[in-house]
This record gives structure tokens, sequence and C-alpha cells, in this order.
């Protein structure tokens, strides 16, 4: 099923820690689990000394995911989420919504848009994820946007601010960064030191093998199961966005999961946008507003954030380097 390939990244991901892991485990304890967390399967790999401590905090991550997801979800109806969505004016959430809200709306206003945490009427009358999705109407794409946009959205203080009661709010293109990053701080406060947190192509690598960083392969977006390009990272997120995550066909056309918020349809500009930055949620929103934004302009977004890199792969195939990507690549 396409929406499962992003697994594939996390297996790429395994197997090369793995990998190494076996070769030069020595003293080295190994520590992998993987759960059905956020409509993926989570995988968790830690390394250490102690096997009863790895254990103890993968259990404490996975816990805290857990939790962070029924706040951030639409699919819990009392979710933090949904709450706000059938208010008429919005409500009042947890300092951890309020967070990746405030996060969200910055990366919002420097993309003009592009992200857009509004579009959950739009999300829902797609329907990728269901069964049978057809390709909506225009009249019902323009009532699905009416009211919406980044600037009907707001936070003062721990009030999510909707300009419009029928805004939904969908968090689906930056949550599962920011619980990811939780997941991390969890391990490091069980004193874990070297592993990897894989949400679907979300991933925070956390240390590195004793002599050389962890080796991500990025998922090939049209061959499936291929690699497009290796990097070399320690102490980083890398976040993919691809329209082979979650689609369907009809006509010969692909339509994705990552909506254009000036047409209400897929965004035709990319195959797939990887990042590199210091925080999964940042990757994530970044990630997605790339996607949206396409090669020339994406990169140009992606420059106004000092430490961060991306690989932009266009509707066409080429390949857009942001200019110290190269810092990062690895032979395969
Ligand atoms: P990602 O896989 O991180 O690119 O996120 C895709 C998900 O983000 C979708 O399934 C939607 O829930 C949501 N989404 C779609 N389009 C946008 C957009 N333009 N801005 C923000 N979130 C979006
Ligand atoms: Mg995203």
């Amino acid at each position: 099923m396409p929406w499962n390939r992003p697994l594939i990244i996390g297996m790429i991901l395994l197997l090369l820690a793995l990998g190494w892991l076996r070769t030069n485990s020595g003293e080295t304890e190994l520590v992998r689990s993987s759960r059905l967390l956020m409509g993926t399967i989570v995988e968790i790999v830690v390394s250490g000394q102690n096997t009863g401590q790895l254990e103890a905090a993968v259990d404490d991550a996975f816990a805290e995911m857990a939790r962070l997801d029924r706040l951030l979800s639409r699919h819990y109806q009392d979710s933090d989420v949904t709450r706000v969505s059938q208010g008429s004016k919005g409500g009042k959430v947890a300092p951890e919504t309020a967070e990746v809200v405030a996060l969200g709306l910055d990366v919002a206003r420097r993309s003009n848009g592009a992200f857009d945490m509004t579009l959950g009427r739009l999300k829902t009358l797609w329907g990728i994820d269901q069964e049978n999705p057809v390709v909506p109407t225009q009249e019902a794409i323009a009532e699905a946007l009416e009211g919406v946009g980044f600037r009907a959205l707001s936070l003062e203080g721990l009030n999510l601010v909707k300009q419009s009661p029928q805004l939904m709010v969908d968090l689906g293109g930056i949550a599962k960064g920011y619980i990811v990053d939780r997941a991390v701080v969890v391990l490091k406060n069980h004193g874990i030191t070297s592993g990897a947190v894989n949400a679907g192509g979300d991933m925070y690598l956390l240390g590195q093998h004793p002599e050389h960083p962890w080796r991500i392969g990025i998922q090939h977006p049209r061959e499936q199961g291929g690699i497009l390009a290796t990097v070399q990272v320690r102490d980083k997120a890398v976040v993919t966005s691809g329209d082979y995550e979650r689609f369907f066909e009809q006509d010969g056309q692909r339509y994705h999961h990552i909506f254009d918020p000036e047409t209400g349809s897929p965004a035709r500009g990319c195959q797939s946008v990887t990042v590199i930055t210091d925080s999964v949620a940042l990757g994530d929103a970044l990630a997605t507003a790339l996607f949206v934004l396409g090669p020339q302009k994406g990169l140009e977004l992606l420059a106004d954030y000092p430490g961060s890199e991306g690989l932009i792969v266009a509707a066409d195939g080429t390949l857009h380097p942001s200019q110290g990507w190269a810092d990062y690549q690895s032979a395969p």
C-alpha cells in the first residue's frame, strides 16, 4: 500500500544502524523497539551499557509520544485539536499544544502561508486516507477554503483563537516532528547518548558511533525501496515529506496529501523534500512548507534558517540541494 512506503525509510535507517551495532558491538547493548503510533510505525533504537536502563528509556519515550498524540491528533474526540476545531472561537490548549502551534505559526508567516494549519476541512474533503478517495469538485474545494488561511489562526497565551467558526485545525504537518523531539528529550533524561527515533520519515539521530556519525538512507520518491541519497549526521533531525507517502491516482494524475493552500489541491512542485536541521518539529514544518513552495522558493526560504539544509526533488525529478547539503552527503 502506498502509505506504507515511508516505513521503508525506517527500515533503511534500522539496517544501517543495526549493521553498525552488530559489527562494532563489543560491550555495547542495543535495544530496538517499534510501535504503531500517530498512524505510522515509530521505531526507536538506543545503545548503551545497561539494557535495563535502555528499555526503561524506550518505554518512557513511547509513553510520552502517546500522551502528546492524544493532545495533538484530530483522531481523538477529546484532543486539544478537536476541541479547538469544534469551538466557534477556538479554546484554551495545553502548553505543549501552544508550543507546537507557535512554531507552526512562525513557519506559516515566514513561508507566506505555504505552511498552513487551518486546512482540516480541506483534508477531510479530499479524504486521501479513505478507502475510495475521489477528486472533489471546485465548488467543494472553494467551500472548504472559506474562512481559512494561516492568518485565521492565532495564539494568545494558551488560547488558540480562530477567526471563523468552521475553521478546523490540522497539525498533521508538524505534530509528528514535535512528538519525536519530545521522545528524544525523554531518552536524554534517561542518560541515553546514542540512538535514533523514526516516525515514518521524521527522524532524530542522537549522538554518534565512536568513529563516524549516523548514516541515513533517504527514500527515492519514485523507486520503491531505492535510496536517493545517504547522509551522515550527529544530533540532527532528518525529515522527509513526499508525494509517495499517501496518495491516490485518478485519470493518470497523482493526488497526494500535501496541499497548496492557494489552490486547495495537492501541491505540484515537488516529489519529495528532505530537511536536515536541529529540531524535528522545525524540520517537519519546513519540509511541508518547502514542498508547497517548490524548489526555487523553497530553497530561498530554507536559506532564512541558518543551520538548516535540504534536498528537494522537483516534480520533473531534478535534484535541488541547498548550499551546505554536500557537507552531510556521504557515500552510500
Ligand atoms: P508532511 O508529511 O509532514 O508533509 O505533512 C503532511 C500533512 O500535513 C497532511 O497529511 C496534512 O495533515 C497536513 N498538511 C497538508 N498540507 C499542508 C500545508 N500546506 N501546510 C501545513 N500542513 C499541511
Ligand atoms: Mg511536515
